[in-house]
């Protein structure tokens, strides 16, 4: 699962996607709003951590005009501004959620699954078809009953796969969704990935589709 920071306090940003990728993100930061703007432009984020107080564009003014565009990522905003006023901003241009700083890294956290979940459309922390149910609280994954550990990016790949059961996913898709910035991926990275999962999930669980993507079958 792949979020982005936008925070321009280097303390508490560099602190934040420590703990993030500690958590098993793939962080990207950025530390003002124009950056916020493109990076979200470029699409491929399970959610967005957003500042207001930023320099260049202001953290509300990112999310209106985000929202403008039709930009659906879920996006959480980390603000000290806790008025009542700022309150109903935010949440009228478009947040799905906000957080008043400081708070604890483990509501954040869990206030991450939920925004996710709402966007996934779905109730509850699975997700998934017949064969496979992918569990976003625990990351586990159920292949016939069974639980099944993943890695960060078995689960970053699973996650973008199982969010759209039956659509294709092209190789740059996929690798938005699994690595960060600045993260060395090899031209064979994905089908290295994809090749060890199918000796966990089974053969078909994730299938190619020649010249296109993978995608996994829609029930
Ligand atoms: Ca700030």
């Amino acid at each position: 699962m792949r979020a982005l920071l936008v925070e321009d306090d280097e303390m508490i940003g560099s602190s934040l996607s420590q703990a993030l990728e500690g958590a098993g993100w793939s962080v990207d930061w950025v530390r003002d709003g124009a950056l916020a703007q493109s990076a979200l432009a470029d699409g491929g984020y399970t959610c967005a951590l957003l500042d207001l107080g930023l320099p260049r564009q202001d953290g509300a003014e990112v999310l209106r005009r985000a929202r403008e565009r039709g930009d659906a990522t879920p996006v959480l905003v980390l603000t000290a501004r806790g008025s009542l006023d700022d309150r109903v901003l935010v949440l009228d241009l478009g947040a799905d959620d906000y957080l008043l700083k400081p708070f604890e890294f483990r509501e954040l956290l869990a206030r991450m699954r939920a925004i996710v979940r709402r966007r996934d459309g779905a109730a509850h922390s699975v997700i998934g078809n017949t064969a496979l149910q992918l569990d976003l609280t625990t990351r586990e994954v159920l292949v016939d009953g069974q639980r099944e550990a993943l890695t960060q990016r078995e689960f970053a790949l699973l996650h973008a796969l199982l969010e759209r059961p039956g659509a294709i996913l092209s190789r740059e898709q996929l690798e938005n969704r699994i690595y960060g910035w600045g993260e060395e991926v090899t031209s064979n990275a994905v089908d290295v990935l994809i090749h060890g999962m199918r000796r966990k999930l089974g053969p078909d669980a994730i299938r190619n589709v020649r010249g296109l993507g993978w995608r996994v079958p829609s029930r």
